[in-house]
């Protein structure tokens, strides 16, 4: 139950593992996840002493929640970082109230919107060359930004960078105590003590089976919808909705693990996140690849060790890791050894430490859950097009041509991502359109 959003014990009895998403700073940060009482059904934030570790042949660069304790790390970029990220941290609130809804609105904080367009809109490539002299820093802001799943010259990825970054400085990047399923299972809670009734297993597979209800909320794929409509949708919006195109898939590997990970920096240990991928020249190439049909020969590989702060999730001194490379959507080949490679270059060792391991091939994610279209853990490419047009061009895109009927998936905005927002403004939108 959860969607994306869930654990279970993928690899040995007790050792407790993120199926899907494992670190939320917008599940603490976003205003709808602001709103609600989760503590109260249990969910319980831990927050490891920095929130990323970027390890380089030299030694790791960390992002802590302090800017000025990370700033002080780069070096000669100390007060280049300051200057980058200060106005825009300082402005948070403002700047997560109009960038987590469709970007066709009146912005409601126009200086922090503008300061931190002028600086989002260039790819990342350009960004940290521009703004930066050291490799640490450039590579820092290229891996936040990696998490865009695009090519890192690609208009845009800066936004994700400067959004990561902003959220690791505002709220840190914490995850919950016991699993990621302790999120889901409080989310449900409230909605159960709400009134509401959850079906577990029952896929739809044609809207006309569901009961006559004011509204119908959507969350699935935009290819998901289109075949849940069926012929009831307009040919054309189903010709336009069948160019939405996905983002690059997932590869993903699970461990147990004997003991932590021997990472060549020591500091490595300290951050709940670990952006493996080396320089923002390395990243380049890493994340053109998938976009090229293959698999880069060192990829970018995003990690959690989220049990060394989390006990409950692990047995004994046994640890677990959680792990993923962006591949091509829909690759059916093998990227295992491209991802490990990785891991015995920053920690050399890493290897031997390896109980058990589970694979997610974009094929089982899918086969998990149908969001996961050929691996796409975003709900689409987040091209600058598909962040603007997500799926169609529109201040309301949740409404679809069916009277009552909404989609707020990661499809809808803002995008991928555990924050609850797109339902939050979809079910707004159905509200507004009964009255
Ligand atoms: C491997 C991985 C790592 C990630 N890492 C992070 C992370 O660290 N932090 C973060 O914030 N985000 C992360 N994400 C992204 C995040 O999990 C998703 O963006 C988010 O869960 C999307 O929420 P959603 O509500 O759109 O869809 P989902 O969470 O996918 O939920 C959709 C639900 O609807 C169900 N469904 C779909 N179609 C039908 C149907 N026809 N009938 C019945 N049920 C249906 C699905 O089975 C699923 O249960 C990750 C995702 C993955 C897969």
């Amino acid at each position: 139950m959860g969607g994306a959003l869930g654990s279970e014990a993928l690899t040995l009895p007790g050792f407790v593992h993120d199926v899907g998403s494992a670190i939320h700073p917008l599940g603490v940060a976003s205003p709808f996840m602001r709103s609600l009482p989760l503590a109260r059904f249990g969910l319980e934030w831990v927050q490891p002493p920095a929130a990323l570790a970027h390890p380089l042949e030299d030694g790791a660069v960390l992002m802590y929640r302090s800017l000025e304790e990370t700033a002080a790390g780069l070096g000669a970029d100390e007060g280049a970082y300051l200057r980058l990220m200060r106005p825009l941290v300082d402005g948070w609130h403002g700047l997560l109230d109009d960038t987590l809804r469709p970007l066709l609105h009146v912005p409601a904080h126009p200086v922090t919107l503008a300061r931190f367009g002028l600086r989002a809109l260039p790819g990342v490539s350009t960004l940290a060359r521009a703004a930066f002299r050291t490799p640490q820093a450039r590579a820092l802001l290229a891996g936040l930004a990696a998490h865009s799943g695009l090519p890192l010259s690609v208009p845009g990825t800066s936004a994700f960078g400067l959004m990561l970054g902003v959220t690791g400085h505002a709220v840190g990047w914490p995850f919950p105590r016991g699993g990621a399923q302790s999120f889901a299972d409080a989310l449900a809670g409230l909605f159960t003590e709400l009134g509401g009734e959850i079906r577990l297993n029952a896929p739809v597979t044609d809207l006309r089976d569901l009961p006559d209800v004011d509204a119908v909320l959507l969350d699935t794929s935009v290819p998901g919808f289109v075949r849940l409509a069926g012929d009831a949708l307009p040919g054309a919006v189903a010709a336009k909705l069948a160019r939405f195109r996905p983002g690059p898939g997932a590869f993903k590997v699970d461990y147990a693990l004997s003991g932590p990970v021997p990472w060549r920096d020591p500091r490595t240990a300290l951050a709940g996140t670990v952006h493996l991928g080396g320089t923002l020249e390395e990243l380049e190439l890493a994340e053109r690849a998938p976009h090229e049909g293959r698999v880069a020969a060192r990829p970018y590989v995003l990690v959690a060790q989220q049990s060394l702060f989390d006990r409950t999730r692990v047995p004994g001194a046994g640890e677990t890791l959680w792990a993923y490379v962006h591949v091509p959507n829909g690759f059916e080949g093998d990227a295992l050894a491209e991802l490990e490679g990785q891991l015995e270059r920053f920690a050399p060792g890493f290897a031997s430490r390896v109980l058990a391991r589970h694979v997610s091939t974009p094929a089982a994610l899918q086969g998990w859950n149908p969001n996961l279209r050929g691996g796409d853990v975003g709900g689409g490419a987040n091209t600058l097009w598909q962040v603007l047009a997500r799926p169609v061009l529109s201040a309301v895109p949740y409404r679809t041509p069916l009277r009552g009927v909404y989609l707020c998936s990661a499809s809808t905005p803002p995008g991928g991502g555990v924050h609850g927002m797109a339902g939050f403004l979809a079910a707004r939108a159905a509200m507004h359109d009964r009255r």
